[in-house]
Protein backbone atom coordinates (compact mmCIF):
# COMPACT_ATOMS: atom_id res chain seq x y z
CA UNK A 1 0.00 0.00 0.00
CA UNK A 2 3.24 2.63 0.81
CA UNK A 3 3.85 2.24 -2.73
CA UNK A 4 0.41 4.13 -4.20
CA UNK A 5 0.27 7.58 -5.31
CA UNK A 6 -1.78 10.71 -3.93
CA UNK A 7 -4.00 9.88 -7.13
CA UNK A 8 -4.25 6.28 -6.40
CA UNK A 9 -4.86 6.74 -2.94
CA UNK A 10 -7.69 8.91 -4.22
CA UNK A 11 -9.16 5.90 -6.24
CA UNK A 12 -8.70 3.37 -3.68
CA UNK A 13 -10.50 5.37 -0.94
CA UNK A 14 -13.32 5.93 -3.56
CA UNK A 15 -13.59 2.43 -4.46
CA UNK A 16 -13.58 1.80 -0.73
CA UNK A 17 -11.12 -1.12 -1.56
CA UNK A 18 -9.32 0.42 1.80
CA UNK A 19 -9.86 3.03 4.33
CA UNK A 20 -7.79 6.04 5.30
CA UNK A 21 -7.17 4.90 8.69
CA UNK A 22 -6.17 1.08 7.18
CA UNK A 23 -3.80 3.25 5.08
CA UNK A 24 -2.41 5.55 8.31
CA UNK A 25 -2.14 2.80 10.59
CA UNK A 26 0.21 1.44 7.45
CA UNK A 27 2.58 4.42 6.97
CA UNK A 28 2.68 5.27 10.32
CA UNK A 29 4.00 1.39 11.47
CA UNK A 30 6.67 1.81 7.98
CA UNK A 31 7.70 5.54 9.88
CA UNK A 32 8.51 3.41 12.76
CA UNK A 33 10.69 0.91 11.61
CA UNK A 34 12.28 2.68 8.70
CA UNK A 35 13.07 6.33 9.80
CA UNK A 36 15.48 5.39 12.18
CA UNK A 37 17.99 4.79 8.75
CA UNK A 38 16.54 8.13 7.20
CA UNK A 39 16.33 10.75 10.45
CA UNK A 40 13.70 12.10 8.18
CA UNK A 41 10.94 13.13 11.11
CA UNK A 42 11.28 15.88 13.44
CA UNK A 43 7.80 14.76 15.32
CA UNK A 44 5.29 12.30 14.35
CA UNK A 45 1.39 12.97 15.20
CA UNK A 46 0.06 9.29 15.60
CA UNK A 47 -2.94 10.93 17.50
CA UNK A 48 -3.38 13.46 15.18
CA UNK A 49 -3.09 11.22 12.26
CA UNK A 50 -5.42 8.43 13.23
CA UNK A 51 -8.16 10.84 13.91
CA UNK A 52 -8.04 12.80 11.19
CA UNK A 53 -8.38 9.57 9.22
CA UNK A 54 -11.53 8.22 10.80
CA UNK A 55 -12.95 11.69 9.75
CA UNK A 56 -12.15 11.70 6.73
CA UNK A 57 -13.49 8.34 6.23
CA UNK A 58 -16.83 9.52 7.99
CA UNK A 59 -16.77 11.96 5.63
CA UNK A 60 -16.44 9.90 2.45
CA UNK A 61 -18.94 7.35 3.98
CA UNK A 62 -21.20 10.35 4.22
CA UNK A 63 -20.80 10.99 0.06
CA UNK A 64 -18.44 13.24 0.18
CA UNK A 65 -15.16 13.20 -2.39
CA UNK A 66 -11.93 15.13 -2.71
CA UNK A 67 -8.63 13.71 -3.97
CA UNK A 68 -7.43 14.72 -0.96
CA UNK A 69 -9.26 13.65 1.62
CA UNK A 70 -8.08 10.88 3.78
CA UNK A 71 -4.51 11.17 2.02
CA UNK A 72 -1.91 10.84 4.30
CA UNK A 73 0.53 14.09 4.04
CA UNK A 74 3.41 15.59 6.32
CA UNK A 75 4.69 19.21 6.79
CA UNK A 76 7.88 20.52 6.39
CA UNK A 77 8.67 21.62 10.53
CA UNK A 78 7.99 25.54 9.11
CA UNK A 79 4.83 25.46 9.18
CA UNK A 80 2.65 26.22 11.98
CA UNK A 81 0.51 23.32 13.32
CA UNK A 82 -1.68 24.41 16.41
CA UNK A 83 -0.71 22.75 19.79
CA UNK A 84 2.35 20.81 17.78
CA UNK A 85 6.01 21.56 18.37
CA UNK A 86 7.08 23.44 15.47
CA UNK A 87 10.59 23.84 15.48
CA UNK A 88 12.12 24.99 12.13
CA UNK A 89 14.93 22.59 12.92
CA UNK A 90 16.09 25.10 15.35
CA UNK A 91 17.14 24.38 19.25
CA UNK A 92 15.50 27.82 19.22
CA UNK A 93 12.38 26.52 18.60
CA UNK A 94 12.62 23.12 20.35
CA UNK A 95 10.07 23.88 22.68
CA UNK A 96 7.83 25.86 20.54
CA UNK A 97 4.32 24.82 20.06
CA UNK A 98 2.44 26.96 17.45
CA UNK A 99 -0.65 28.39 18.97
CA UNK A 100 -2.42 28.36 15.45
CA UNK A 101 -2.36 26.80 12.11
CA UNK A 102 -0.30 27.66 8.79
CA UNK A 103 -2.61 28.56 6.59
CA UNK A 104 -1.63 26.01 4.11
CA UNK A 105 -1.96 23.55 6.84
CA UNK A 106 -5.43 24.94 7.98
CA UNK A 107 -6.20 24.75 4.10
CA UNK A 108 -4.95 21.17 3.84
CA UNK A 109 -6.77 19.71 6.88
CA UNK A 110 -10.26 21.11 5.42
CA UNK A 111 -9.48 19.57 2.34
CA UNK A 112 -9.31 15.75 4.46
CA UNK A 113 -5.69 15.52 4.46
CA UNK A 114 -4.21 13.11 7.05
CA UNK A 115 -1.11 15.18 9.26
CA UNK A 116 1.08 12.23 9.98
CA UNK A 117 4.19 14.25 11.26
CA UNK A 118 6.83 16.92 10.80
CA UNK A 119 9.44 16.76 8.42
CA UNK A 120 13.38 17.51 9.06
CA UNK A 121 14.89 20.34 7.49
CA UNK A 122 18.04 22.66 7.64
CA UNK A 123 17.73 25.45 10.75
CA UNK A 124 15.45 28.12 9.57
CA UNK A 125 15.77 26.41 6.14
CA UNK A 126 18.94 27.37 5.70
CA UNK A 127 21.06 25.16 3.68
CA UNK A 128 21.22 22.66 0.52
CA UNK A 129 21.69 19.60 2.40
CA UNK A 130 19.60 19.17 5.39
CA UNK A 131 22.55 19.03 7.69
CA UNK A 132 22.23 22.07 9.67
CA UNK A 133 19.32 20.95 11.64
CA UNK A 134 19.19 20.69 15.27
CA UNK A 135 17.78 17.40 15.04
CA UNK A 136 20.64 16.22 12.90
CA UNK A 137 21.51 15.25 9.09
CA UNK A 138 18.74 13.28 6.92
CA UNK A 139 20.32 10.52 5.33
CA UNK A 140 19.29 10.44 1.04
CA UNK A 141 17.36 6.82 0.93
CA UNK A 142 19.26 6.29 -2.48
CA UNK A 143 22.55 6.37 -0.92
CA UNK A 144 22.64 6.52 3.05
CA UNK A 145 25.71 7.94 2.78
CA UNK A 146 24.67 11.27 0.85
CA UNK A 147 22.74 13.74 1.50
CA UNK A 148 19.39 14.40 0.15
CA UNK A 149 19.50 18.08 -0.51
CA UNK A 150 17.76 20.87 1.32
CA UNK A 151 16.65 22.74 3.25
CA UNK A 152 13.28 20.27 2.60
CA UNK A 153 15.04 17.03 2.86
CA UNK A 154 13.40 15.76 5.51
CA UNK A 155 9.88 15.78 3.01
CA UNK A 156 12.17 14.63 0.15
CA UNK A 157 13.61 11.26 2.17
CA UNK A 158 10.45 10.52 3.47
CA UNK A 159 8.81 10.43 0.29
CA UNK A 160 11.17 9.41 -2.09
CA UNK A 161 11.65 6.16 0.59
CA UNK A 162 7.74 5.46 0.38
CA UNK A 163 7.06 6.52 4.17
CA UNK A 164 4.22 8.61 2.59
CA UNK A 165 3.19 9.75 -0.57
CA UNK A 166 3.77 13.51 -0.19
CA UNK A 167 4.61 16.16 1.94
CA UNK A 168 4.89 19.92 2.08
CA UNK A 169 7.94 21.78 1.77
CA UNK A 170 9.08 25.43 0.87
CA UNK A 171 12.04 26.73 -1.34
CA UNK A 172 13.56 30.09 -1.09
CA UNK A 173 16.56 29.20 -2.82
CA UNK A 174 15.67 26.16 -4.54
CA UNK A 175 14.55 23.92 -1.34
CA UNK A 176 11.72 22.13 -3.26
CA UNK A 177 13.56 21.25 -6.72
CA UNK A 178 17.02 20.67 -5.33
CA UNK A 179 16.05 17.73 -2.70
CA UNK A 180 13.35 16.98 -5.47
CA UNK A 181 16.55 16.65 -7.66
CA UNK A 182 18.59 14.39 -5.55
CA UNK A 183 16.07 12.17 -4.49
CA UNK A 184 14.26 11.28 -7.53
CA UNK A 185 10.59 13.44 -6.81
CA UNK A 186 9.08 16.20 -8.57
CA UNK A 187 8.99 19.17 -6.87
CA UNK A 188 7.27 22.51 -7.48
CA UNK A 189 8.05 25.72 -6.40
CA UNK A 190 5.28 27.71 -7.14
CA UNK A 191 4.78 31.86 -8.56
CA UNK A 192 5.78 34.17 -5.01
CA UNK A 193 2.21 35.25 -4.11
CA UNK A 194 0.39 31.67 -5.32
CA UNK A 195 0.67 29.55 -1.34
CA UNK A 196 0.14 32.06 1.31
CA UNK A 197 2.95 32.53 3.83
CA UNK A 198 1.23 32.71 6.91
CA UNK A 199 1.88 30.65 9.56
CA UNK A 200 5.12 29.83 7.97
CA UNK A 201 8.47 30.73 10.04
CA UNK A 202 10.09 33.76 7.45
CA UNK A 203 13.46 32.86 6.30
CA UNK A 204 13.66 35.74 3.58
CA UNK A 205 10.22 36.78 2.92
CA UNK A 206 10.52 37.89 -0.17
CA UNK A 207 11.74 34.45 -1.83
CA UNK A 208 10.24 32.09 0.30
CA UNK A 209 7.10 29.94 -1.10
CA UNK A 210 5.68 26.91 0.08
CA UNK A 211 4.54 24.10 -2.35
CA UNK A 212 4.40 20.38 -3.06
CA UNK A 213 7.00 17.42 -2.98
CA UNK A 214 5.93 14.35 -4.21
CA UNK A 215 6.41 11.37 -6.88
CA UNK A 216 5.25 12.55 -9.80
CA UNK A 217 3.34 15.59 -11.49
CA UNK A 218 -0.06 14.11 -11.14
CA UNK A 219 0.56 14.15 -7.79
CA UNK A 220 1.81 17.88 -7.12
CA UNK A 221 -1.44 18.96 -9.32
CA UNK A 222 -3.26 17.23 -6.15
CA UNK A 223 -0.88 18.91 -3.23
CA UNK A 224 -0.88 22.17 -4.83
CA UNK A 225 -4.87 22.74 -5.56
CA UNK A 226 -5.03 22.36 -1.47
CA UNK A 227 -2.12 24.44 -0.74
CA UNK A 228 -2.92 27.70 -3.49
CA UNK A 229 -4.88 30.39 -2.85
CA UNK A 230 -5.34 33.93 -1.94
CA UNK A 231 -5.03 34.36 1.66
CA UNK A 232 -6.28 37.51 2.92
CA UNK A 233 -3.76 36.94 6.11
CA UNK A 234 -0.62 37.13 4.38
CA UNK A 235 0.04 40.85 2.48
CA UNK A 236 2.25 39.60 -0.70
CA UNK A 237 -0.69 36.65 -1.23
CA UNK A 238 -2.04 37.40 -4.84
CA UNK A 239 -5.93 37.09 -5.72
CA UNK A 240 -5.62 35.28 -8.87
CA UNK A 241 -8.20 32.21 -9.46
CA UNK A 242 -6.69 28.66 -8.84
CA UNK A 243 -7.13 26.97 -12.04
CA UNK A 244 -7.90 22.87 -12.09
CA UNK A 245 -4.37 21.60 -12.23
CA UNK A 246 -4.88 17.97 -12.42
CA UNK A 247 -7.59 19.10 -15.58
CA UNK A 248 -5.10 20.82 -17.06
CA UNK A 249 -2.68 17.70 -17.60
CA UNK A 250 -3.50 16.30 -20.61
CA UNK A 251 -2.91 19.29 -22.89
CA UNK A 252 -0.46 18.28 -26.19
CA UNK A 253 2.96 19.87 -25.98
CA UNK A 254 2.52 20.09 -29.87
CA UNK A 255 4.45 23.58 -30.53
CA UNK A 256 5.61 24.01 -27.28
CA UNK A 257 8.75 26.15 -27.01
CA UNK A 258 11.47 25.01 -24.52
CA UNK A 259 14.47 27.22 -24.32
CA UNK A 260 17.57 26.66 -23.19
CA UNK A 261 20.07 28.88 -21.76
CA UNK A 262 23.63 28.84 -22.68
CA UNK A 263 24.86 29.57 -19.40
CA UNK A 264 23.26 26.33 -17.57
CA UNK A 265 25.31 24.23 -19.54
CA UNK A 266 28.57 25.57 -19.64
CA UNK A 267 31.78 25.13 -16.69
CA UNK A 268 30.93 23.21 -13.40
CA UNK A 269 27.97 21.31 -15.16
CA UNK A 270 28.63 17.61 -14.08
CA UNK A 271 28.64 16.87 -17.91
CA UNK A 272 26.59 13.30 -17.01
CA UNK A 273 23.92 15.63 -16.18
CA UNK A 274 24.19 17.21 -19.22
CA UNK A 275 23.90 14.18 -20.95
CA UNK A 276 20.72 13.31 -19.36
CA UNK A 277 19.05 16.57 -19.97
CA UNK A 278 19.60 16.33 -23.40
CA UNK A 279 17.73 13.28 -23.37
CA UNK A 280 14.98 14.62 -21.41
CA UNK A 281 14.71 17.64 -24.10
CA UNK A 282 14.74 14.66 -26.80
CA UNK A 283 12.08 12.55 -25.24
CA UNK A 284 9.83 16.26 -25.25
CA UNK A 285 10.74 16.86 -28.55
CA UNK A 286 8.97 13.84 -29.85
CA UNK A 287 6.15 14.56 -27.96
CA UNK A 288 5.75 17.75 -30.11
CA UNK A 289 7.77 20.31 -28.51
CA UNK A 290 10.46 22.67 -30.01
CA UNK A 291 13.79 23.54 -28.80
CA UNK A 292 15.13 27.25 -29.08
CA UNK A 293 18.82 28.09 -27.49
CA UNK A 294 18.27 31.66 -25.60
CA UNK A 295 20.53 33.43 -22.69
CA UNK A 296 19.97 34.87 -19.52
CA UNK A 297 23.20 36.61 -19.75
CA UNK A 298 23.41 37.87 -15.82
CA UNK A 299 22.98 34.05 -14.34
CA UNK A 300 26.25 34.90 -13.02
CA UNK A 301 25.37 37.17 -10.82
CA UNK A 302 22.52 35.73 -9.40
CA UNK A 303 24.24 33.23 -6.64
CA UNK A 304 26.40 36.70 -5.22
CA UNK A 305 22.69 38.58 -4.98
CA UNK A 306 20.59 35.88 -3.34
CA UNK A 307 23.52 35.35 -0.54
CA UNK A 308 23.36 39.23 0.37
CA UNK A 309 19.62 39.74 -0.24
CA UNK A 310 18.33 36.29 2.01
CA UNK A 311 20.68 36.87 4.68
CA UNK A 312 19.96 40.37 4.42
CA UNK A 313 15.95 39.54 5.06
CA UNK A 314 17.20 36.77 7.17
CA UNK A 315 18.91 38.82 9.88
CA UNK A 316 15.85 40.94 9.72
CA UNK A 317 13.37 38.45 10.69
CA UNK A 318 14.84 36.21 13.19
CA UNK A 319 15.64 39.30 15.73
CA UNK A 320 12.17 38.37 16.99
CA UNK A 321 14.01 35.41 18.58
CA UNK A 322 15.47 36.95 21.77
CA UNK A 323 14.80 34.75 24.38
CA UNK A 324 12.40 36.81 25.97
CA UNK A 325 8.89 36.55 24.16
CA UNK A 326 8.92 32.79 23.59
CA UNK A 327 11.60 30.02 22.25
CA UNK A 328 14.61 28.99 24.05
CA UNK A 329 15.78 31.38 26.93
CA UNK A 330 19.73 31.08 28.23
CA UNK A 331 19.85 29.98 31.88
CA UNK A 332 20.61 32.02 34.53
CA UNK A 333 20.69 35.35 32.57
CA UNK A 334 22.73 38.76 34.54
CA UNK A 335 20.99 41.18 32.30
CA UNK A 336 18.84 41.69 29.52
CA UNK A 337 22.08 42.24 27.06
CA UNK A 338 23.59 39.05 28.79
CA UNK A 339 20.23 37.31 27.85
CA UNK A 340 19.91 37.97 24.28
CA UNK A 341 23.28 37.45 23.59
CA UNK A 342 23.48 33.80 25.05
CA UNK A 343 19.97 33.02 24.23
CA UNK A 344 20.70 33.56 20.59
CA UNK A 345 24.20 32.60 20.83
CA UNK A 346 23.39 29.00 22.23
CA UNK A 347 19.87 28.77 20.64
CA UNK A 348 21.05 29.23 16.85
CA UNK A 349 23.41 26.59 15.61
CA UNK A 350 26.54 28.40 12.98
CA UNK A 351 25.11 28.63 9.66
CA UNK A 352 22.35 30.69 11.04
CA UNK A 353 24.67 32.75 12.90
CA UNK A 354 26.65 33.25 9.99
CA UNK A 355 23.89 34.43 7.80
CA UNK A 356 22.93 36.77 10.47
CA UNK A 357 26.48 38.26 10.49
CA UNK A 358 26.78 38.49 6.63
CA UNK A 359 22.87 40.15 6.54
CA UNK A 360 23.48 42.66 9.27
CA UNK A 361 26.55 43.38 7.65
CA UNK A 362 25.28 44.20 4.30
CA UNK A 363 22.42 46.35 6.01
CA UNK A 364 24.51 48.44 8.10
CA UNK A 365 25.32 51.84 7.52
CA UNK A 366 28.09 52.53 4.81
CA UNK A 367 27.62 49.10 3.58
CA UNK A 368 23.57 49.05 2.20
CA UNK A 369 24.57 50.54 -1.11
CA UNK A 370 27.76 48.19 -1.86
CA UNK A 371 25.61 45.10 -1.18
CA UNK A 372 21.98 45.40 -0.23
CA UNK A 373 21.58 47.98 -2.82
CA UNK A 374 23.56 46.62 -5.59
CA UNK A 375 22.22 43.31 -5.02
CA UNK A 376 18.18 44.45 -5.11
CA UNK A 377 19.62 45.95 -8.35
CA UNK A 378 21.20 42.10 -10.18
CA UNK A 379 17.97 40.39 -9.25
CA UNK A 380 15.79 43.05 -11.44
CA UNK A 381 18.29 42.48 -14.18
CA UNK A 382 18.00 38.74 -13.49
CA UNK A 383 14.22 39.16 -13.56
CA UNK A 384 14.42 41.17 -16.87
CA UNK A 385 16.72 38.30 -18.19
CA UNK A 386 13.83 36.08 -17.77
CA UNK A 387 11.26 38.61 -19.50
CA UNK A 388 12.69 38.40 -22.53
CA UNK A 389 13.60 34.68 -22.85
CA UNK A 390 9.61 34.33 -22.21
CA UNK A 391 8.59 36.49 -25.39
CA UNK A 392 10.46 34.07 -27.32
CA UNK A 393 9.95 30.73 -25.47
CA UNK A 394 7.37 28.89 -22.99
CA UNK A 395 9.24 27.34 -20.54
CA UNK A 396 12.86 27.36 -19.80
CA UNK A 397 14.42 23.95 -19.60
CA UNK A 398 17.90 22.84 -18.24
CA UNK A 399 19.55 20.50 -15.01
CA UNK A 400 18.41 21.47 -11.72
CA UNK A 401 21.56 21.40 -10.08
CA UNK A 402 25.22 21.35 -11.20
CA UNK A 403 26.27 17.70 -9.27
CA UNK A 404 24.06 14.86 -7.79
CA UNK A 405 23.95 14.81 -4.12
CA UNK A 406 26.96 14.90 -2.43
CA UNK A 407 28.47 13.16 0.64
CA UNK A 408 27.39 13.89 4.12
CA UNK A 409 29.80 16.26 5.53
CA UNK A 410 31.99 16.64 2.07
CA UNK A 411 30.71 20.63 1.98
CA UNK A 412 30.79 21.09 5.88
CA UNK A 413 33.87 23.42 6.14
CA UNK A 414 33.26 25.10 2.57
CA UNK A 415 29.97 26.90 3.22
CA UNK A 416 30.29 28.88 0.05
CA UNK A 417 31.06 25.69 -1.82
CA UNK A 418 27.59 24.91 -1.11
CA UNK A 419 26.05 27.92 -1.93
CA UNK A 420 27.09 27.10 -5.15
CA UNK A 421 25.17 23.83 -5.62
CA UNK A 422 22.15 26.49 -6.20
CA UNK A 423 23.28 28.45 -9.15
CA UNK A 424 20.48 27.03 -10.99
CA UNK A 425 17.46 27.24 -8.55
CA UNK A 426 17.98 30.82 -7.24
CA UNK A 427 16.99 32.85 -9.85
CA UNK A 428 13.69 31.72 -10.32
CA UNK A 429 13.21 32.88 -6.25
CA UNK A 430 14.90 36.34 -7.36
CA UNK A 431 12.08 36.06 -10.03
CA UNK A 432 9.18 35.27 -7.72
CA UNK A 433 8.66 32.69 -10.68
CA UNK A 434 7.45 29.21 -11.01
CA UNK A 435 9.87 26.27 -11.48
CA UNK A 436 9.57 22.33 -11.07
CA UNK A 437 12.38 19.56 -10.95
CA UNK A 438 11.42 16.04 -12.64
CA UNK A 439 13.47 13.05 -12.56
CA UNK A 440 15.43 12.50 -15.67
CA UNK A 441 18.19 9.80 -14.81
CA UNK A 442 20.77 8.43 -12.37
CA UNK A 443 24.60 9.07 -12.35
CA UNK A 444 26.42 6.59 -10.16
CA UNK A 445 23.29 5.38 -8.93
CA UNK A 446 22.27 8.68 -7.84
CA UNK A 447 19.05 10.75 -8.90
CA UNK A 448 19.16 13.50 -11.45
CA UNK A 449 16.62 16.35 -11.92
CA UNK A 450 15.61 18.37 -14.83
CA UNK A 451 14.47 21.87 -14.00
CA UNK A 452 11.70 23.69 -16.40
CA UNK A 453 11.02 27.47 -15.60
CA UNK A 454 7.23 29.28 -16.56
CA UNK A 455 6.35 32.70 -16.83
CA UNK A 456 4.13 33.67 -13.73
CA UNK A 457 1.21 31.95 -12.12
CA UNK A 458 1.99 28.83 -15.05
CA UNK A 459 2.57 26.27 -12.81
CA UNK A 460 -0.38 24.41 -14.95
CA UNK A 461 2.20 24.59 -18.06
CA UNK A 462 4.88 23.03 -16.04
CA UNK A 463 2.75 20.38 -14.26
CA UNK A 464 1.37 19.49 -17.62
CA UNK A 465 4.73 19.21 -19.69
CA UNK A 466 6.13 17.08 -16.51
CA UNK A 467 2.68 14.63 -16.62
CA UNK A 468 3.39 14.40 -20.46
CA UNK A 469 6.77 13.47 -20.42
CA UNK A 470 6.28 10.78 -16.94
CA UNK A 471 3.62 9.24 -19.14
CA UNK A 472 6.52 8.85 -21.00
CA UNK A 473 9.66 7.90 -19.20
CA UNK A 474 9.48 5.46 -16.15
CA UNK A 475 12.69 7.52 -14.05
CA UNK A 476 10.14 8.78 -11.70
CA UNK A 477 8.92 5.75 -11.09
CA UNK A 478 12.14 4.04 -9.97
CA UNK A 479 12.29 3.08 -5.99
CA UNK A 480 15.67 3.00 -3.68
CA UNK A 481 16.47 -0.18 -2.87
CA UNK A 482 15.96 -1.20 0.83
CA UNK A 483 12.87 1.13 0.61
N1 LIG B 1 20.28 26.71 -0.22
C1 LIG B 1 19.63 27.96 -0.16
C2 LIG B 1 19.96 28.65 1.13
O1 LIG B 1 20.57 28.06 1.94
C3 LIG B 1 18.14 27.82 -0.34
C4 LIG B 1 17.45 27.31 0.86
C5 LIG B 1 15.94 27.34 0.70
O2 LIG B 1 15.43 27.35 -0.42
N2 LIG B 1 15.25 27.39 1.82
O3 LIG B 1 19.63 29.76 1.34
Amino acid sequence: MHQLTLAEIARGLADKKFSSEELTKVLLARIAQLDPQLNSFISLTEDLALSQAKAADVRRANGESGALLGAPIAHKDLFCTQGIRTSCGSKMLDNFKAPYDATVVAKLAAAGAVTLGKTNMDEFAMGSANESSYYGAVKNPWNLEHVPGGSSGGSAAAVAARLLPAATATDTGGSIRQPAAFTNLTGLKPTYGRVSRWGMIAYASSLDQGGPLARTAEDCAILLQGMAGFDPKDSTSIDEPVPDYSAGLNGSLQGLRIGLPKEYFGAGLDPRIAELVHNSVKELEKLGAVVKGISLPNMQHAIPAYYVIAPAEASSNLSRFDGVRFGYRCENPKDLTDLYKRSRGEGFGPEVQRRIMVGAYALSAGYYDAYYLKAQKIRRLVKNDFMAAFNEVDIILGPTTPNPAWKLGAKNNDPVAEYLEDVYTITANLAGLPGLSMPAGFVDGLPVGVQLLAPYFQEGRLLNVAHQYQLNTDWHTRTPTGF
